[in-house]
């Protein structure tokens, strides 16, 4: 009898426990009065908020928010979008002490502190105090070792910095996190990380070493240009010649609309093999295989001129001028052939009616992202600073309306 009035009175302060407990969770003692946790995400001044916001009105959303908040008795997770919104509206500094006053809540459980730090480090950023930003990131790191974008964004602070080997690390663990069908993508940027690497140690003259990662940014992505052209050059200061000159041509039949990039390089690398006749024949081979490529014949008609032929030379360039009128490389390579010619006046006109009507821009390339328009080819884009995503613009009226944007 004693012992079963005992059990009964266990398990009854056991059930008044978990109801304590269940009514704490909800309810929370605020200026004196209880508040329903609850209620601040069933307000209607969150979900108008939330409207706000999805429509892209900032100040409104923090007012609403703002109402919501203090009903709930200041939820975590209302007052973390609020120091969000300051940072967009750019008070960042309100942004901070918001998200700083977050952390010294004594109960913040640890994946709350890793949201907090990573908007935090978002804050900082944003401020320009990339020391701190980088700090803040990689505590999120400690607290959430697979955070994709606490990564991220470390990743894009070390490429800023140009402290490449950390970039390249931060780049394999988000790699590491990711499907095996999103490899290829990571693989490319590693690519270019590792190009940078190497572009590091030829600046610092190791050529040795510098050869070494533009081979391996070449085995992370075959396609990867700036590697390949580095690489020839690291070849042909070292006096191998030939094998700098395989590894241009490779270049050209694995991406022939970059094939430009090696030109300059190839034509003066094929004399010291005695060869004088394989450059025009380069060119006239990508002329025949892709009808539009202007470049080529810009080449070759300078190649052309050089050898003292500007009549030929100056019926390529016309081509090149229907292929891409805005190149303005081209127009100044035609009055240089039309002075050696000394400006004939039919071919004088027949230039200016291939013009009429063409806008001019120098050598126009575009972010396919971003569409940061830039005067020439970049590797990654200082706008969204995503790699490999300029093509060149063309408005040119081309036979070939696959080359065109
Ligand atoms: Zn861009």
């Amino acid at each position: 009898m004693e012992g079963s009035l005992t059990l009964l009175a266990v398990l009854i302060a056991l059930l008044a426990g978990l109801a304590i407990g269940k009514a704490w969770e909800r309810y929370k003692l605020k200026d004196g009065r209880w508040v329903d946790r609850r209620r601040g995400r069933e307000s209607p001044h969150y979900i108008l908020g939330l409207n706000f916001l999805v429509a892209s009105q900032i100040d409104p959303a923090i007012d609403e928010l703002t109402k919501a908040a203090e009903l709930a008795g200041d939820p975590l997770e209302i007052r973390l979008i609020l120091g969000n919104l300051y940072r967009e509206k750019g008070q960042v500094g309100r942004a901070i002490q918001e998200h700083q006053s977050l952390l010294q809540r004594p109960s913040i459980r640890k994946l709350e502190h890793a949201n907090v730090l990573l908007c935090l480090g978002l804050d900082y950023k944003s401020g320009g105090f990339v020391d701190r930003a980088l700090s803040a990131f990689t505590d999120v790191l400690k607290l959430d070792p697979d955070n994709r974008y606490a990564l991220s964004n470390l990743e894009k602070i070390y490429e800023e910095q140009h402290q490449w080997d950390d970039a390249y690390k931060t780049r394999q663990r988000l790699a590491a996190l990711d499907d095996p069908e999103h490899q290829t993508a990571h693989l490319a940027i590693l690519g270019f990380l590792e190009n940078e690497r190497g572009t590091q140690a030829l600046k610092r003259m190791e050529y040795s070493e510098a050869a070494g990662r533009f081979e391996a940014a070449i085995e992370l992505d075959a396609t990867n240009t700036p590697a390949q052209l580095n690489l020839g050059d690291v070849h042909f200061y070292l006096g191998d010649v030939a094998a700098a000159i395989q590894t241009w041509e490779r270049l050209i039949e694995r991406s022939p609309e970059r094939a430009y990039l090696t030109f300059s390089r190839l034509e003066g690398a094929y004399p010291h093999v005695g060869d004088t006749r394989r450059f025009p024949e380069l060119c006239r081979s990508l002329i025949a295989g892709f009808p539009q490529d202007w470049r080529a014949r810009l080449a070759l008609a300078r190649h052309l001129d050089g050898q003292g032929q500007p009549r030929e030379a100056l019926d390529l360039l016309f081509d090149a001028l229907v292929q891409n009128p805005h190149a303005l490389s081209v127009h100044q390579a035609i009055w240089q052939m039309l002075s050696h010619l000394q400006l004939p006046t039919a071919l004088v006109d027949q230039y200016i009616d291939l013009t009429r009507g063409a806008i001019f821009y120098a050598d126009p390339h575009i972010c396919v992202r971003c569409r940061y328009r830039s005067t020439e080819l970049l590797w990654q884009c200082p706008n969204c600073h995503e790699w490999n995503t300029f093509v060149e613009e063309r408005i040119a009226p081309a036979k070939d309306t696959e080359a065109t944007l």
